[in-house]
C-alpha cells in the first residue's frame, strides 16, 4: 500500500453490516479491492447491529470495525448499552461510530441525542479511539460539546460533511476532519465544494456511506457501494482544480492516520480478536480477559 505507486483509496464511513448488502456483498467487496480501494470503516448504529459489523470484519481483515449508538435511534437504546460497548471497545481495533448530533428529525429529542453523544464522546477521548460523527444541523451544538469534551488525539471525523465553509472552518480548527462523499457529484451542491475549497489538505477525508447517498443521477433504489468512492474523489479533484491522484494519495494519508489504531499490523492477520467482542461468545466477561484468552464458538 504504497501511496503514489498505484492509486489507492480508504472509504473512511460505510456500513457493510446493512442487510441490503447481505445477498452480494463478498462480491462487491472483491470489485472495490480490485478498484483500489484497501479499507473500509465500516459503522454500527446501534446495539442490535455490532456483532454483524464485527462479523464482516471478522471475515474481511480490510474491514475496520466501529461500534456507536446513531442519534437516530438514541432513544430506543437499552439500559447499559454504554457500558456494553466500553466493553466491546476494549479490544483497541474497535472505534466508535457512529455517533452524534441530528437536529433535521424531531425525533428522539435533542438531549436524549446530546447525553448519548456526549457520553460516547467521552468514552472515545478516555480510550483514545478514532470517532466517526454524524451532524446535520446541529453545528453549535456539537462545537460546543466538543470544545467542553474536547476530541480523542487519535482523530474525530465529522462524516458526510453538510456544514458550510465557515462551520468546515470552525471545525477543522477544533481539530476535526472532515469526510466527504458522493454527494459532491451532484453538480449543484455548491455548498459541499465551497465547503471542500476551504478543507486544508490535512484534514481531508472521503467516504461513501454506503449504501446510502449514491451518486448523483442513480436510478431510484439505486444502493451506493464502496467502489463509487472513486466518483467522489474525482468529483473534489474538479472542485479542488487538483490531480486525483494527488488528491487520493494525500487523503489516504490522512485516513491511515486517523485509522492507525486500528489497521491490522499484517495485512494477512485472519485472527484480530473481534471473536471476543462479539456478543453470545460465552455470556459472562470477566475484567482480568487477556488478548489470549478468546473462547472457543
Ligand atoms: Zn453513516
Amino acid at each position: 500500500m504504497v501511496c503514489g505507486e498505484a492509486r489507492v483509496f480508504f472509504d473512511t464511513h460505510c456500513h457493510l453490516q446493512d442487510v441490503r448488502f447481505e445477498p452480494d456483498l463478498a462480491v462487491r467487496m472483491v470489485k472495490a479491492r480490485e478498484a483500489g480501494i484497501t479499507n473500509f470503516v465500516c459503522c454500527g448504529t446501534q446495539e442490535s447491529d455490532w456483532d454483524a459489523v464485527l462479523k464482516i470484519a471478522t471475515t474481511h481483515p480490510a474491514v475496520l470495525p466501529m461500534l456507536g449508538l446513531h442519534p437516530w435511534h438514541a432513544h430506543q437504546a437499552q439500559s447499559g448499552w454504554l457500558a456494553r460497548l466500553a466493553e466491546r471497545l476494549e479490544n483497541p481495533r474497535i472505534g466508535l461510530g457512529e455517533c452524534g448530533l441530528d437536529f433535521a428529525i424531531e425525533e428522539p429529542p435533542r438531549e436524549l441525542q446530546e447525553a448519548a453523544f456526549r457520553a460516547q464522546l467521552r468514552l472515545a477521548c478516555d480510550l483514545n479511539r478514532p470517532v466517526s460523527i454524524h451532524c446535520r444541523r446541529a453545528w453549535e451544538r456539537l462545537m460546543a460539546i466538543a470544545r467542553e469534551e474536547g476530541l480523542p488525539v487519535a482523530g474525530a471525523v465529522i462524516h458526510a460533511f453538510s456544514g458550510s465553509a465557515e462551520i468546515a472552518q470552525e471545525a477543522q480548527a477544533l481539530g476535526f476532519y472532515l469526510a466527504f462523499g458522493c454527494s459532491l457529484t451532484n453538480p449543484n451542491n455548491h455548498r459541499a465544494a465551497k465547503a471542500l475549497k476551504v478543507v486544508t489538505e490535512d484534514r481531508l477525508l472521503f467516504e461513501t456511506d454506503a449504501p446510502d447517498m449514491p451518486p448523483y443521477g442513480s436510478t431510484q433504489g439505486t444502493l451506493n457501494d464502496p467502489i463509487n468512492l472513486r466518483l467522489a474523489v474525482e468529483a473534489a479533484s474538479r472542485v479542488r482544480g487538483i490531480d486525483p491522484e494527488a488528491l487520493a494519495t494525500v487523503a489516504y494519508r490522512n485516513s491511515c492516520r486517523v485509522f492507525r489504531s486500528m489497521l491490522p499490523k499484517a495485512c494477512n492477520t485472519l485472527s484480530l480478536g473481534f471473536d471476543k467482542a462479539i456478543e453470545g461468545n460465552q455470556g459472562t466477561h470477566h475484567k482480568g480477559d487477556t488478548d489470549g484468552e478468546i473462547k472457543g464458538g
